[in-house]
C-alpha cells in the first residue's frame, strides 16, 4: 500500500482536453498557436515528477520539524530552501507569466493544475511561493514603469518571495479599521511605513536574498474607511549604492504557535519607519491589492481540491486492503473466502464515503480549471466583449470555488481520517496532517463567511443577476446537449431543472432584499454552497455526455459514467437541503445570540 502523493494527471487530462476542450482554444489565440494536447501533457508531466519526488517527501517532516525562530533568524525546515532553489530555476513561477515580462507564456489553467499538485503534495511548502502569481499580476497592472523595471522581474522569477501585509490586531475581515501609516519621504521619492501587522505568510524566511511586502497603510491625509488605504512595496533589504545591501525597518517579531501548516512561518511584523514606494494611486490600494487577493482566492481553491483528492487517494488505498468484518456484498471479481473478513472497501458506508470524495474532488476539478481557463479568455480573447464576458462570469465563480472547496476540502480530509479508523488519529497515515493543515483555507484570503456575502450581495444582487445569467446560460446549453445522449439525457433534465430553480431563487432574493436589508446575509452561505452543488451537477452532467460518447470498455470512462450516476443519485440531495434553508431564510428571523 502506497500512501505518496500522486499527482492525477489522467484526470487533468480528461478535463483540460476534453472537458474543457482547451487545447482546440489555445489553437486560435496568437503565441499558442503550437500549444497543442501533447506539450501541455509533457508540462503536466514534468511538474508532476517535480511535485511528487521534490516536495511532496517534504511534507510529514515539515510537519513535525516546523518553522525556527531563533535570535532573530527564521529557518525553515530541511530541504525546503533547496527545493525551493530548483523550483525557481526549473522556471515554475514564470509558467503562466507573459513573455513579455520574462516567463513562459503558458495559459493560466496550467498553472492551476500546478497549484493542485503543490497544494495536495505539501500545502505549507506551497504557502512560500504562493503569492508569487498575485503580485506580479499587482505589479503589472498598477505598477509605475519604474516600480516594474525595478522589482517585477526578481518577484516574478521567484528569485525573490513577496508577502500580503493586510492583517492589524483589530482589523481581520474589515480592512477599514486598517492603522499603519505612511509619511512622504522627498528625499528617497518614497515613503516611511509605520505600524503593526499581523498573521503574515512568509514575513520572515530563508529562502531568498530579499523579501518583498505589499503593505496597505494609510497616507496622512487619507480619508477614513477601507477608501483611505495606498499599497506600498517594502523590501526587507534596501539596494543603497555605494553603502550596498542595508537592512530596511522591517522587522519580524515572533511566528505564531499553530494547528496546521507548522512548515509555513505566519509572522508578526513590525514596520519602523520602512522605506516603501506607492504601488498604483493613492487611496485606491484595495483595488489594487484586489488583484492579487483574487489570483489567491483561486489559489486557495485549488488547495481545497489538492487535499480532497490527496485524502481520497489515501483513504483509496488504506480501504483496498484493511481487513476488517465480514462484507455483506463483494465485488463480482473478488477472490476471497465467503464468509471470511474482506476489505473495508466492500462495506456500504465505506464505500459511500469513498464515493462521496471521488465524486466531489473530480467534480470540483472541472470547475477550479474552468474558472482557470475563463481567465485565459478574459486575457486573450480577441475581442473585447468576450474579453470583459469571461472577466465578469471567472469573478462571479471565484468567491464560490474558494468558499464551497475549501469548506470540502476539509470535511473531505475529515472523512478520509474516518476510512482509517483509529490508525487515521495517529500522525504516521499522514491523514491527520491533512486535516490541520486543510482547515485554514476556509480561513484566510477572506473568510468563507465574507465570500459568500461578496457572492450573493456583490456579485449576484448588484448586478442585478445578469452575470448569475450568463453562467445558468452554460448550464442550459449543458442541458440539452445531454438531450442528444441515452445516459445523460436524465442528468441533463436535472441539471436544467436546477439552473432553473437558482434562476427562480435568485430573482426572488432580489425583489425581496429591497423588503429586508437582511435577508441576502442571512442566505448568503447557503446561496454559495447552492451554487456550489449546481455547478458539481453541470461537472457530471457534461463528464457523463463525454464518457457516454467514448470507449465502452476503458474503465476510466466506465468509472466516470458510475461516478457522474453516483453524483446524481446521492451527493446532489445536498442542493435540495441548501434550497431548503435559503427558503427557511427567506421566512423565519434570525434570533439574535
Ligand atoms: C495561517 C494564516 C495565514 C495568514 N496569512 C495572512 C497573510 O499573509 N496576510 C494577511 O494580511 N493576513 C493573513 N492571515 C489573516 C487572515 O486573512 C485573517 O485571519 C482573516 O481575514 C480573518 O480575519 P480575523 O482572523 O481577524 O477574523 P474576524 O474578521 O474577526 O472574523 C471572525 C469571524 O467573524 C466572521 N465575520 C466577520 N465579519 C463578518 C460579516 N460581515 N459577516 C459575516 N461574518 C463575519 C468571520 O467570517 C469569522 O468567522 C492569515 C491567517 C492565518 C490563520
Amino acid at each position: 500500500m502506497s500512501l505518496d502523493y500522486c499527482a492525477p494527471l489522467r484526470d487533468m487530462r480528461f478535463v483540460i482536453d476534453e472537458w474543457i476542450g482547451a487545447p482546440e482554444w489555445w489553437c486560435g489565440v496568437p503565441g499558442w498557436a503550437d500549444l497543442d494536447a501533447a506539450t501541455a501533457h509533457q508540462v503536466l508531466e514534468e511538474a508532476a515528477r517535480f511535485v511528487m519526488e521534490r516536495i511532496a517527501p517534504l511534507n510529514a517532516g515539515g510537519d513535525l520539524a516546523g518553522c525556527r525562530f531563533e535570535n532573530g533568524e527564521l529557518t525553515l525546515p530541511e530541504g525546503f530552501r533547496a527545493s525551493y532553489r530548483d523550483y525557481v530555476e526549473a522556471g515554475w513561477p514564470t509558467l503562466a507569466l507573459d513573455a513579455g515580462h520574462g516567463g513562459q507564456g503558458l495559459p493560466y489553467l496550467l498553472d492551476v493544475a500546478l497549484q493542485e499538485m503543490l497544494a495536495g503534495a505539501n500545502h505549507a511548502w506551497l504557502m512560500s511561493p504562493g503569492l508569487t502569481h498575485g503580485a506580479a499580476a499587482c505589479l503589472i497592472a498598477h505598477g509605475s514603469a519604474d516600480l516594474r523595471a525595478t522589482w517585477l522581474p526578481k518577484i516574478a522569477s521567484g528569485e525573490w518571495l513577496t508577502t500580503m501585509c493586510l492583517t492589524e490586531p483589530q482589523a481581520g475581515s474589515d480592512l477599514s479599521l486598517l492603522r499603519a501609516r505612511a509619511t512622504p519621504d522627498a528625499a528617497h521619492d518614497g515613503y516611511r511605513i509605520d505600524g503593526n501587522k499581523i498573521f503574515i505568510t512568509g514575513g520572515d524566511h530563508d529562502l531568498t536574498e530579499n523579501i518583498v511586502h505589499l503593505v496597505l497603510a494609510r497616507l496622512p491625509d487619507a480619508p477614513a474607511g477601507s477608501k483611505g488605504l495606498s499599497l506600498f512595496i517594502v523590501p526587507k533589504w534596501l539596494e543603497d549604492g555605494a553603502a550596498g545591501r542595508v537592512r530596511n525597518g522591517v522587522h519580524c517579531e515572533g511566528i505564531e504557535k499553530k494547528m496546521g501548516l507548522k512548515a509555513s512561518p505566519t509572522c508578526s511584523m513590525r514596520f519602523e519607519q520602512a522605506l516603501g514606494w506607492l504601488v498604483g494611486e493613492p487611496h485606491r490600494g484595495l483595488a489594487s491589492m484586489f488583484v492579487m487577493m483574487n489570483a489567491a482566492r483561486l489559489q486557495v481553491a485549488m488547495q481545497g481540491i489538492g487535499h480532497a483528492h490527496s485524502a481520497w487517494q489515501r483513504a483509496q488505498a488504506y480501504a483496498a486492503q484493511r481487513v476488517q468484518m465480514r462484507a455483506v456484498s463483494a465485488p463480482p471479481d473478488y477472490a476471497g473466502e465467503p464468509g471470511q473478513p474482506a476489505p473495508i472497501a466492500f462495506h456500504p458506508a465505506m464505500r459511500r464515503t469513498l464515493l462521496d470524495l471521488r465524486a466531489v474532488v473530480e467534480g470540483e476539478r472541472a470547475i477550479g480549471y474552468w474558472i482557470g481557463h475563463w481567465l485565459d479568455v478574459a486575457a486573450r480573447h480577441a475581442q473585447a466583449r468576450e474579453r470583459e464576458a469571461a472577466a465578469r462570469l471567472a469573478s462571479l465563480l471565484t468567491p464560490v470555488a474558494k468558499a464551497f472547496f475549501t469548506a470540502n476540502g476539509f470535511a473531505a480530509a475529515s472523512d478520509a481520517l474516518q476510512v482509517f479508523g483509529g490508525y487515521g488519529y495517529i500522525h504516521e497515515y499522514g491523514i491527520e496532517q491533512t486535516v490541520r493543515d486543510s482547515r485554514v483555507a476556509m480561513l484566510y484570503e477572506g473568510t468563507n463567511e465574507i465570500q459568500a456575502i461578496d457572492l450573493l450581495v456583490r456579485k449576484v444582487l448588484a448586478d442585478r443577476g445578469e452575470t448569475l445569467r450568463a453562467l445558468l446560460d452554460h448550464m442550459r446549453t449543458e442541458a440539452q446537449q445531454c438531450g442528444a445522449v441515452a445516459l445523460a439525457q436524465p442528468l441533463g433534465a436535472r441539471l436544467g431543472a436546477l439552473a432553473d430553480e437558482v434562476g427562480r431563487v435568485s430573482g426572488g432574493l432580489l425583489r425581496a432584499s429591497s423588503q429586508d436589508a437582511e435577508l441576502p446575509y442571512r442566505v448568503a452561505g447557503d446561496y454559495l454552497a447552492l451554487l456550489g452543488w449546481l455547478l458539481l451537477g453541470f461537472a457530471w452532467a457534461r463528464a457523463m455526455r463525454l464518457a457516454c460518447g467514448a470507449s465502452a470498455d476503458d474503465p476510466f470512462y466506465a468509472e466516470k459514467r458510475a461516478t457522474a450516476q453516483y453524483f446524481f443519485d446521492y451527493p446532489l440531495a445536498a442542493f435540495d437541503y441548501r434550497l431548503r434553508l435559503i427558503e427557511a431564510g427567506c421566512q423565519a428571523p434570525l434570533p439574535h445570540v
